[in-house]
């Protein structure tokens, strides 16, 4: 190795203060899940697909990403800039614990770690302009603390959920009603697919899509969001 390259392994040698490192906690202990991509699949329940004016059919699934420095544990959700219409999404993350390429269907859940219960906040609006002129979707889902998520609990402790209900309740009104049972691509199916398209990476996580009844959040708002068996959260909007 290089005098240089050695140089970089020192941490005083970084020009500016490097990130840091975005984890979970781990339910129920002092531990951390150090969280690296944030995968996000979307249309993923058919009464959603439906709402968004898309056919409900078990088209091909596609993805997006947020950045993982947008996760926010245990923070309140400040009214984000540039838009009037941001939306809640609540769904079910998955974490890896193992990466790798090519995972078939029947191995995919040996790389889970555990589950959480987050948010995928949308600037609605945003997306829509995008959606219409056929731009990238990041302005309207990455922004800061736009994946607000609770504590992971892990698989060797719940299991793999297969179903389980869903539910946003805002103010104390149900908004979003769902069960994991009507995943239209399933957990091992998520898995496996995006490890066609990318190297999928132990702290990698996978947002599965949210149900029916996204709606618009104002300041002052409490969003209570509820994955049976999983865990729930609960994120004031300022
Ligand atoms: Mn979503």
């Amino acid at each position: 190795m290089s005098e240089s390259a050695l140089k970089k392994t020192n941490q005083e040698s970084y020009v500016i203060a490097p990130p840091a490192i975005v984890a979970l906690p781990v339910e129920g202990s002092d531990d951390l899940f150090p969280v690296n991509r944030v995968f996000c699949i979307g249309r993923n329940y058919a009464a959603h697909a439906v709402e968004m004016g898309h056919d409900p059919d078990k088209e091909p699934p596609f993805f997006f990403f947020k950045s993982p420095s947008n996760i926010a544990v245990g923070e309140d959700f400040p009214y984000p800039s540039k838009t009037s219409d941001v939306h809640h999404e609540i769904e079910l993350v998955v974490a890896l614990e193992k990466g790798g390429t090519n995972i078939s269907v029947d191995k995919a859940l040996d790389h889970v770690y555990g589950y959480a219960v987050g948010l995928d906040m949308t600037r609605r609006d945003l997306q829509g302009e995008a959606k219409k002129m056929g731009r990238p979707w990041e302005v309207g889902k990455s922004f800061e603390k736009s994946a607000p998520c609770g504590p992971l609990v892990p698989a060797a402790k719940i299991g793999h959920p297969t179903e389980g209900e869903v539910t946003l309740d805002v103010n104390g009104e149900r908004r979003q009603t769902g069960d994991l049972n009507q995943l239209i691509w399933k957990i091992p199916e998520m898995i496996a697919i995006l490890s066609e398209y990318f190297e999928l990476q132990p702290g990698d996580l996978i947002m599965t899509g949210t149900p029916s009844g996204v709606n618009a959040i104002s300041k002052g708002d409490t969003m209570v969001g509820k994955v049976a068996g999983v865990g729930e959260i609960t994120v004031k909007v300022v």
